[in-house]
């Protein structure tokens, strides 16, 4: 059992601020994943927890231990790096077997967990091999062997798959749910990668220049994004963001008009919409929020993402495997007022 919590936690450089009164609870067993773009303090704010930083003020607890000076030994974590860091001249099994010898686990039990671990991680018939003897993904894998050969009370894990191709790196992350649906130890896991945070988080922390910008489920974060930066961040391709303004309950920019949008007037608004939620109309609709031309058109396989050129930029749609548009063409689109974002530019916050 382990909860991890923040309370009012900065740390400074000199005088530059990498975290800023950070507050957060994370719960036992709970998978929480702090996402934010590089320098925004992700990394800072973990190894506050290992006990590589120091808070400069503030207190973080393991429980209702206060681990503010704490030796990073005494703190019962394990961490895995983006670097993965195994020792170069020391076998897979003594990289693994590691924590176990500083711990003076006795022969027996050593032999059981080692092999226990190497075949969760699909490590068995590697255990001689020096880590130069593998690949990037086997690498990977004793880093993590490492880390859960014993259970320690949190897991922290640093861009563990950003090393890793395309492919390997989808197969990892499917293997890390796995594991975590299985070890149910409370985990902090940094990336950068939205598509990561998605799929493995149960809360992600969206943070940006220091400080949270959004907490929530996935499924909040991606739905209910509270600020321009949330909504610019999360989502695959970003959400399109259009400068404009709303008067009466209409939003107006260079030939796009939405109507239905509430009461509240805005001389700088942005219009945020998902491109899965812009539609293609037929040809014969007259009821259409936008015509404009075509920008590029690629086909994914699943479907086909669409760019129109829209004033100085340009909007992206999700259409039809088939469709058949091309460069230059105009459509008109439909986009549901339901399924549109409204933010207040000056303050960068939903306006609702
Ligand atoms: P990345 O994804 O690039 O690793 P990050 O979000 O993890 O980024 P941090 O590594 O936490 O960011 O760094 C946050 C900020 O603090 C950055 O601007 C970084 O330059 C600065 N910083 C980090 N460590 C130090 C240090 N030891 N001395 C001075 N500045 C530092």
């Amino acid at each position: 059992m382990a909860s991890v919590t923040f309370s009012n936690v900065s740390k400074k450089f000199g005088e530059f601020v990498a975290v800023a009164n950070f507050n957060l609870d994370v719960r036992d067993k709970e998978f929480l994943v702090l996402l934010g773009p590089s320098g925004c303090g992700k990394t800072t704010t973990m190894r506050m927890v290992a006990g590589l930083e120091e808070a400069t003020s503030g207190d973080i607890y393991i429980n209702d231990d206060r681990i503010n000076g704490v030796l990073p030994k005494y703190r019962d974590v394990a961490m895995v790096f983006q670097s993965y860091a195994l020792y170069p001249h020391l076998t897979v099994e003594d990289n693994i077997g590691y924590p176990l010898k500083i711990r003076k686990v006795p022969p027996d039990e050593y032999k059981r967990r080692i092999t226990e671990v190497a075949r969760r991680v699909e490590l068995d018939g590697l255990l001689s091999r020096l880590p130069k003897e593998l690949s990037g993904g086997q690498r990977q894998r004793v880093a993590l062997a490492r880390a859960i050969v014993r259970t320690p009370r949190v897991f922290l894990m640093d861009e563990p798959l950003s090393n890793l191709d395309a492919k390997l790196r989808t197969q990892m992350r499917a293997e890390l749910k796995h594991l975590q649906h299985e070890l149910q130890v409370t985990t902090i896991y940094v990336t950068h990668d939205q598509i990561e945070a998605m799929t493995l988080a149960h809360r992600v922390a969206v943070m940006n220049k220091g400080v949270i910008e959004q907490l929530g489920t996935p499924r909040e974060i991606y739905n209910d994004p509270r600020t321009l930066f949330v909504a610019g961040f999360i989502g695959s391709p970003p959400m399109n963001l259009i400068p404009g303004d709303v008067k009466n309950g209409i939003f107006a920019s260079s030939g796009l008009r939405i109507g239905g949008l509430g009461r509240t007037d805005l001389s700088r608004a942005m219009l945020g919409v998902r491109a899965e939620d812009v539609h293609v109309a037929g040809s014969d609709d007259p009821d259409v929020n936008l015509v404009a031309p075509i920008y590029s058109v690629e086909l994914t396989g699943e479907n086909t993402l669409v760019s129109l050129q829209l004033g100085g930029q340009l909007m992206t749609l999700r259409a039809d495997k088939n469709f058949t548009g091309q460069i230059d063409q105009r459509v008109g689109v439909k986009i549901a007022s339901d399924r549109v974002f409204l933010f207040d530019a000056e303050s960068e916050r939903r306006v609702d």
